[in-house]
């Protein structure tokens, strides 16, 4: 997608940020406790690579990403830490695996067979195994299923197993009944295992902020290293996270509005006086999302009305008086002491934090404070 540099929209990553996020959470574990920093989807918005290079100045040991193309991209640009792919790839991609040191995850023995078939003389491909004890997503179920993979692995060469892991459903949650009962059943996993490979991890961010005691050897940490917490407003953070993303802009575009003239498509916001508008280059094509009409932007410390349907490529506020064009926009992030962020976007669209950040484009711009 064509980056849009020509015009004054841009996310703001903050790199201090996420390294305070992910260096804290590192000295918090316990020594020998390794720390895969989660960058899929971009980052969760933030830029993969630049996520990359920070968390591993900040001491992660290793990354984790959904998709065998997002470990491609940390290879081609020069990490050399261990990669977790956390999907199901498809086994055909076996030998591209091996050959990049990239580790997969495995949820049944037919995605062993059909790799096996694949794997090129004298390459191995490392595997996490994945059980399923609550998630109800990938993953073994049962723990005789869980044995016979790993009697198959301990007899095949084209087999590294690395690593064992479960995922939790609701570590981030007050209410721990769910999280115990998939703790229960990971330790009857564990009761069967014969023999610990090199990883054992349960941990996303909520589990290691506060279930740490389950941590095992190795944690997945995603969300809170970009300053988000888990939970939403739920559970308070053992430290304090800072927000790592901003959205910030400037007004395009000045206009005053005659009393009784209307904004945008489908004419829903009509003025009851005359007022001043602004016109902002973003829309919903940025990934600023179209159910944002009647949410609020920062301008010189104030909150202003997003007034109108949101626009593919733009979209109008309503101002207290005139403003020159040029003049920032605070879409997500501090102005003058006032804050706009990701939850309070999320809260009024109904969702988690975690689509937003990873719902904006290629088209906006990154850069890095
Ligand atoms: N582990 C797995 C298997 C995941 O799917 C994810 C993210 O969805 C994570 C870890 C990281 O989770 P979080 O961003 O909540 O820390």
């Amino acid at each position: 997608m064509t980056i849009g540099i020509h015009r004054p929209t841009r996310l703001v990553i903050d790199q201090a940020a996420i390294y305070h996020n992910i260096a804290t959470e590192k000295s918090r574990l316990k020594p020998g406790v390794a720390l895969f920093q989660v960058v899929k989807a971009n980052g969760y918005g933030h830029g993969i690579t630049q996520v990359a290079r920070i968390a591993e100045q900040a001491g992660a040991n290793g990354f984790c990403v959904a998709i065998l193309d997002e470990a491609l991209t940390l290879r081609e640009a020069g990490f050399n830490q261990p990669i977790l792919v956390l999907g199901i790839t498809d086994p055909q991609y076996a030998d591209l695996m091996a050959s990049n040191h990239i580790s997969a995850t495995v949820g049944s023995i037919g995605w062993l067979e059909a790799a096996d078939g694949y794997l090129n003389k004298g390459h191995q491909l490392s595997v996490h195994i994945a059980l399923d004890t609550g998630m109800g997503r990938i993953g073994f179920q049962a723990p005789e299923e869980l044995n016979k993979a790993v009697q198959y692995l301990d007899q095949k060469r084209g087999f590294n197993f690395e690593g064992i892991f479960t995922h939790f459903a609701q570590a981030d949650s007050a209410d721990t009944t769910y999280f115990q009962l998939q703790l229960k059943r990971w330790k009857a996993f564990m009761a069967v295992l014969p023999a610990r490979p090199k990883y054992v991890h349960v941990s996303n961010s909520a589990t290691s902020l506060w279930h740490d005691a389950c941590n095992d050897n190795m944690i997945r940490y995603g969300v809170a290293a970009y300053g988000l917490n888990p939970s939403g407003g739920e559970l308070a953070t053992p430290f304090p996270l800072k927000p790592a993303m901003s959205l910030k802009t400037q007004m395009m575009f000045v206009k005053k509005l005659p009393r009784g003239d209307s904004v945008s498509y489908g004419s829903t916001y009509t003025a009851g006086e005359d007022q001043w508008v602004a016109t902002l280059s973003i829309g919903y094509a940025d990934g600023y999302e179209r159910r944002l009409q009647g949410f609020h932007v920062l301008v010189n410390g104030e909150f202003c009305e997003i007034i109108g349907r949101i626009c593919m490529d733009q979209m109008m506020i309503r101002l207290p008086h005139q403003y020159p064009v040029g003049t920032v926009v605070t879409l997500v992030g501090e102005d003058h002491g006032k804050t706009i962020s990701l939850q309070d976007i999320a809260d009024y669209c109904d969702t988690i934090h975690y689509e937003i950040a990873c719902g904006f484009t290629q088209r906006l711009k990154r850069t890095y404070a």
